[in-house]
């Protein structure tokens, strides 16, 4: 009990933790965090760790006092979280299991030689291709030692892998924690051995780079133990293997090694059984459309199922392996980069199969269901439309502003422009501007400040925008100075109208005219393109001129009162304010929405 706060409550972190996780602990939401983080002058996404101390710091500015968490009962304690894919193995008929190749992550502080590492067992070990062992980057391949395979997965600092390194350990079931052997134990190799932990995966430690003249292994061994991997050779259970990635030595007793505590670990799966499985890394191809590695993790993947993943979706056209070469169908831990899919999943997210397109969508429907409700909580960012409303109620004190231009001799005249607007009693306050196209990044540090992005000649990308959407920030984005400044401007004055604009979504032809004395006359009509919405509105086109605008009064399909009516159906649709629908009259329908920001 500490016996100044009396309002403290105490809560254990361990020695490393991400945003997002410590936001959960404290009860605050990750944008808090971020903006504690921030006036404590760390710049640090929603994925990044931070160490104990700056945890605890942030922790104590929500009320909270922080003790280090003591690691062997964390992972007992809360057993931390299965993931899915493991839960649905641990479900499986035990009579149907059967062992798969072991998947193996490779972690350790930069530098250290964690991609030498997977470049040399890839080169000596890989499994040949019937070409010739030109593997294809994919994010994870295949080893073989004594026969047996080992998945390896494969991209250690690649970006788009941040996501999954949060939870790195958790799609393996070993951790290969690299520790260069001149260097010892850093602040990444303490992370890597949290999250091994947390996950509970064991660890086995490769201690590279025991060719250089300054590598002192018995000092290492003794900072490893310090931190609760004991060496076997000192009576402990951590493996220890000392190699040189960069001189290829060692590396059999390393897979040997690997097969070991693979054999100590039951690593299992049903082929048979439910597919689950991660996604590795994903991107667009520019041929091939979505390309997603996959890891499948229990069941077996075929060309033509149906994978739900995230928000996206689609039946399986086509899969390779890490030799680019076309396979028909993929069991437990093998790495598949498959064709499909509708959207680009993320990195981490777990996939499945599902019986049909339809239950496909409607899985994906509920999420982004959820999702924006999710948002709508989370709404307190701003848009350059409401800013005036929240001016006005003074909620806010300044227009906040991050700035990004194609070249440094735009972002000039912008700011400086900027910085011209007469403002009244709010200021414009530019938190940086930069070259260089909209990131995450920029999004993330827009939501932890209430600030609007603004883009010149750039563009925003995905992630940007994915998370812009889920945050509500707004990325406003120009190629006219003038055009930038003077919204600026009508936003602080409060005449910025959302821009909106007319999008045509069907067109239906007149084939009869029906008169019905008391609701005026009815246009029979059969839809030639696209849909007739009931809430939307039409415009009447005869001989190339529209003749009338406005709304529909009724939409009925046959007797019935309906919402909307596809292409090749027929409708009866009544006017407000119309009667004078004649044979061949084209009625257009169109709905009017806001212009998307971005
Ligand atoms: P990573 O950041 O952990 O992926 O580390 P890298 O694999 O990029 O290696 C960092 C540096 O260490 C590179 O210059 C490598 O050539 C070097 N390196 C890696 N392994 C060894 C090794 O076993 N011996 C020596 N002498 N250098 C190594």
């Amino acid at each position: 009990m500490s016996d100044n706060g009396h309002n403290t409550k105490t809560i254990e972190l361990p020695a490393s933790i991400s945003v997002r996780d410590l936001a959960q602990n404290i009860d605050a939401s990750p944008i808090e965090v971020i903006k504690t983080l921030m006036a404590n002058g760390v710049m640090a996404n929603i994925n990044q760790l931070i160490d104990y101390d700056t945890a605890a710091i942030v922790a104590a500015e929500m009320g909270y006092e922080a003790t280090p968490e003591v690691p062997e009962e964390s992972a007992e304690a809360d057993g931390g979280e299965i993931p899915l894919w493991r839960q649905v193995i641990a479900g499986e008929d035990t009579s149907k299991l059967t062992n798969r190749p072991p998947v193996i992550t490779i972690l350790g502080h930069v530098d250290h030689g964690k991609t030498t590492l997977l470049d040399a067992i890839r080169h000596t070990n890989v499994v040949e291709g019937e070409a010739g062992g030109i593997t294809q980057h994919i994010g994870a391949y295949q080893a073989e030692h004594n026969g047996r395979v080992i998945t390896f997965l494969d991209t250690p600092g690649h970006a788009a892998f941040t996501a999954m390194r949060a939870r790195g350990a958790q799609g393996a079931d070993i951790v290969v924690l690299v520790v260069a052997a001149d260097d010892g134990v850093m602040p990444q190799t303490r992370e890597a051995i949290a999250h091994a932990k947390a996950a509970q995966v064991p660890i086995l430690v490769a201690l590279n780079k025991i060719d250089k003249p300054n590598a002192d292994p018995d000092r290492v061994k003794q900072q490893l133990a310090e931190v609760g991997l004991v060496p076997d050779e000192w009576d402990g259970d951590t493996i220890l293997v000392p190699i040189s990635a960069k001189k290829k030595m060692g590396l059999d007793d390393l897979l040997e090694a690997i097969l070991l505590v693979s054999d100590n670990t039951q690593i299992l799966a049903n082929p048979e059984g439910r597919v689950i499985g991660t996604v590795i890394e994903a991107e667009i191809d520019r041929s091939k459309g979505v390309l997603a590695t996959l890891l499948v993790q229990n069941g077996t993947l075929n060309v033509g199922d149906v994978v739900v993943v995230g928000n996206s979706h689609g039946r399986l056209r086509a899969m390779f392996d890490y030799h680019g070469r076309q396979i028909k169908r993929a069991g437990p831990s093998t790495p598949v980069s498959v064709m499909g899919l509708n959207e680009v999943p993320q990195a981490g997210d777990l996939f499945q199969v599902v019986d049909s397109d339809r239950e496909a969508r409607a899985i994906v429907q509920e999420r982004q269901a959820t999702k924006q409700v999710e948002a709508e909580a989370t709404k307190d960012a701003v848009s350059l439309e409401q800013l005036f409303d929240r001016f006005q109620a003074g909620e806010l004190k300044e227009l906040r502003l991050i700035v990004k231009a194609d070249v440094q001799g735009s972002l000039e005249p912008i700011v400086s422009s900027l910085k011209d607007i007469k403002t009244g009693d709010i200021g414009i306050n530019i938190l940086y501007s930069e070259t260089g196209n909209i990131g995450e990044n920029d999004v993330m540090l827009a939501s932890a400040s209430k600030a609007i992005v603004i883009g010149f000649n750039v563009q925003a990308d995905a992630a940007a925008r994915r998370l812009a959407e889920s945050e509500g920030i707004s990325i406003r984005l120009y190629d006219i100075i003038y055009r930038l400044t003077e919204d600026i401007e009508k936003a602080l004055k409060g005449m910025l109208e959302p821009e909106l604009r007319k999008k045509v979504i069907g067109h239906a032809l007149v084939q009869a005219v029906f008169r019905i004395s008391k609701f005026g006359n009815i246009a029979g009509c059969r839809v030639t393109d696209g849909e007739i919405r009931r809430n939307a509105q039409i415009r009447v086109i005869r001989d190339d001129e529209a003749i009338f605008e406005g709304s529909i009064g009724s939409l009925k399909h046959h007797q019935d009162d309906v919402r909307e009516v596809r292409q090749g159906f027929e409708c009866g649709i009544l006017a407000k304010g119309f009667d004078d629908f004649e044979e061949n009259d084209v009625l257009e329908c169109f709905i009017i929405e806001k212009v998307p920001m971005m």
